[in-house]
């Protein structure tokens, strides 16, 4: 299958056969290149291959065939010219940053992001000259207030982590096509099995391939998807010298993943919507947030900018930090782990985990609570971890 037929193909299609192209060997499963350089037939092509002026492997961390097989489909699931393979999510923003940015640029962001690109936007890139605001992701007005003269990037993650909120994509594309920004949208949650950020106008895709693109916990990994200037040119020429790139095994992981991804995201979007449901009616429970219930704030944008809601549900319960703890401890089936997009149920508390390297304040700015407990809905049978969970919040 050539790049050229893939806008012809829906994307269960593109999810199997996307970027492979043969080899001699016809192969029907993608092979694994574990090489960490390739062979020239002469000197001379050598020096071709190194100029630039014929086009062609030379060293893995530059390009590798198998990596190329994940890059061409995840691009073509993203709907995006290109795609370039990092060796984390994290590695994936700070790529997509110090190659699409510039030491005095201003950055926008939602503050319910990921709490290590909190980090990395007010511990590292801030040291570089990289001023990072942070607005509450729902708040059009104040997105549009915290733009200034210096502003290139709005950030986002929807829905966002743990809280669940989800923005208006085609919204924020506006605004940043007034004020000559690039809309930046962190697609963990959803995946292209769940939302196209890139047809709603976002210009950059972030991806933690950790999590659903993998899909069954085994590797780190990431990727950026965008346009073949800013992606396939600045982004790709970065990592080439810089180093944080994919490696082959792991992006077989992950090409295996992506071809069960649409599968995978209906049965965790199925399962944690009536896992969320059936919470709202425990005692205990306090609150619950999933984009699938009516009482979720941003229900409708979900169900029209979504075609599922996700695997990620988060709930509080009466009381702070030991009520929550309790309950994690009560379980037996789900994992305690911080890791989310397993096909396993996992279960963590925020705020003394994926959130707890950020201050106090930036917890309370975005909503993270002592009493908030997040769950990554996997594919388990629905009676069995309402079972877990039902034992879990019976009072002690
Ligand atoms: C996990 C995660 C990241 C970071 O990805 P790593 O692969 O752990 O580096 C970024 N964004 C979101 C939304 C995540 O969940």
């Amino acid at each position: 299958m050539t790049s050229a037929d893939d806008k012809d193909y829906g994307l269960s299609t593109l999810a199997v056969r996307a970027g492979h192209v043969r080899t001699n060997e016809q192969e029907q499963s993608e092979p694994i290149f574990l090489s960490s350089s390739f062979t020239f037939d002469s000197a001379a092509q050598a020096a071709a291959r190194f100029s630039g002026e014929e086009i062609g492997n030379i060293y893995s961390r530059f390009s590798n065939p198998t990596v190329r097989i994940f890059q061409d489909r995840l691009a073509a699931m993203e709907g995006g010219e290109s795609c370039v393979a990092t060796a984390s999510g994290m590695s994936a923003i700070l790529a997509t940053c110090m190659s699409l940015l510039r030491s005095g640029d201003h950055i926008v962001s939602s503050s319910g992001v990921f709490g290590t690109t909190v980090n990395l936007f007010n511990k590292i890139l801030s040291r570089f000259g990289l001023e990072t605001s942070f607005v509450p992701l729902t708040d059009y007005a104040a997105w549009e207030r915290a733009i200034g003269p210096r502003t290139r990037m709005l950030y986002l993650e929807t829905p966002s982590n743990p809280l669940t909120e989800v923005a208006d994509v085609a919204r924020l594309s506006e605004l940043a096509r007034k004020h000559d920004c690039l809309l930046v949208v962190d697609n963990c949650f959803c995946t292209p099995a769940l939302q196209k950020p890139l047809s709603q106008g976002a210009d950059i895709i972030i991806h933690s391939a950790t999590k659903y693109l993998d899909g069954q916990g085994r590797c780190v990994g990431g990727a950026v998807v965008g346009d073949q200037q800013r992606v396939g040119e600045e982004v790709q020429a970065f990592l080439r010298t810089a180093g944080p790139t994919m490696s082959a095994f792991n992006a077989w992981v992950f090409l295996k993943g992506l071809e069960t991804l649409q599968l995978r995201m209906r049965a965790h979007s199925d399962n944690a919507l009536a896992l969320a449901d059936w919470l709202q009616h425990q005692p205990g429970v306090t609150r619950v947030n999933y984009p699938g219930l009516a009482s979720h704030p941003q229900h409708e944008l979900a169900t029209r900018q979504q075609s599922a809601y996700g695997g990620i549900v988060s709930f509080e319960v009466d009381g702070g930090r030991e009520q929550a703890w309790r309950v994690i401890d009560g379980v037996r089936l789900i994992s305690i782990t911080a890791n989310l997009g397993d096909l396993k149920t996992t279960i963590t508390h925020p705020a003394s985990t994926t959130h707890g390297r950020i201050s106090a304040q930036e917890r309370e700015d975005c909503g993270v609570g002592e009493n908030l407990i997040r769950l990554s809905v996997g594919i388990e049978d629905l009676a069995d971890l309402q079972a877990d969970l039902g034992r879990a919040l019976r009072p002690a």
